[in-house]
Formats: C-alpha cells, sequence, structure tokens
C-alpha cells in the first residue's frame, strides 16, 4: 500500500513538484501555511523519527540540506523554519515523514 507522497512521487496524484533527486522530492504544500511552505520528502519511505534508524542518518541529513537550498533559492535570507511532525500529539497527518520548510512571513514562537 503506497503512502501519499509515494503516490504524488509517482505522479499518480498531482502536485506541484519543486525540486527532485534520486533520494528526495520537494512539494508545494496543499494548504500552506505561509507564502513558502514545501515540504521535502524522502522517497524511500521513513514513517517518522520515532521509526527512523540510525542507517537512516544520511537520508534525514540530505533532507535538512535540501530545504536549506531551496530556501536560499526561494530569498529566505531572513529566516525560515523546518518542522517535522511526529505522532498525533504533534500533528502529524502523513505517516511518510516530510520536513515542512516554512517561510515568507513572521514565524511566532512558541509554535501552537
Ligand atoms: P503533517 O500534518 O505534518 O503530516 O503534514 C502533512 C502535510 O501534507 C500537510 O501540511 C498537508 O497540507 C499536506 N498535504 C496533504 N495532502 C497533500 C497533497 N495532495 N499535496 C500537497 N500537500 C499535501
Amino acid at each position: 500500500m503506497k503512502t501519499l507522497f509515494q503516490k504524488i512521487a509517482d505522479r499518480e496524484i498531482p502536485s506541484k513538484m519543486v525540486y527532485e533527486d534520486e533520494i528526495c522530492f520537494a512539494i508545494e504544500d496543499i494548504n500552506p501555511q505561509a507564502p513558502t511552505h514545501i515540504l521535502v520528502i524522502p522517497k524511500r519511505v521513513i514513517s517518522r523519527l520515532s521509526a527512523a534508524m540510525d542507517s537512516d542518518a544520511g537520508t534525514l541529513g540530505h533532507l535538512l540540506t535540501v530545504a536549506g537550498k531551496i530556501a536560499a533559492e526561494r530569498g529566505l535570507s531572513g529566516g525560515f523554519r523546518t518542522v517535522i511532525n511526529s505522532g498525533p500529539d504533534a500533528g502529524e497527518t502523513v505517516p511518510h515523514l516530510h520536513v515542512h520548510l516554512i517561510g515568507g512571513r513572521k514565524l511566532a514562537w512558541p509554535p501552537g
């Protein structure tokens, strides 16, 4: 059974793809919370951080470096936020780990 994001990666569900390489891809969030709201998603499914293994360290690092590059390309020099929601209490709705890249407006802290 494919996850929502696997179906998007396989072009079975349309998306606004903004980046892709052999390890991950990035799409515009369908319900953006800021002027920039992009999801950076590994092609190989890791359900959430609590399920990540030591062997996933390279993939996880890659997601963050890609997020940083996209932020730079988008001109988010004033700052941006990266978020991984893990589990129901954090608001995870898609059980396929993804990094939210959010920016383009002043972001409140602490988050809700
Ligand atoms: P999370 O709640 O952290 O699991 O994040 C899931 C994110 O996926 C939410 O921000 C949703 O708006 C987003 N999302 C859900 N379906 C789609 C879709 N078809 N295309 C793009 N983003 C989506």
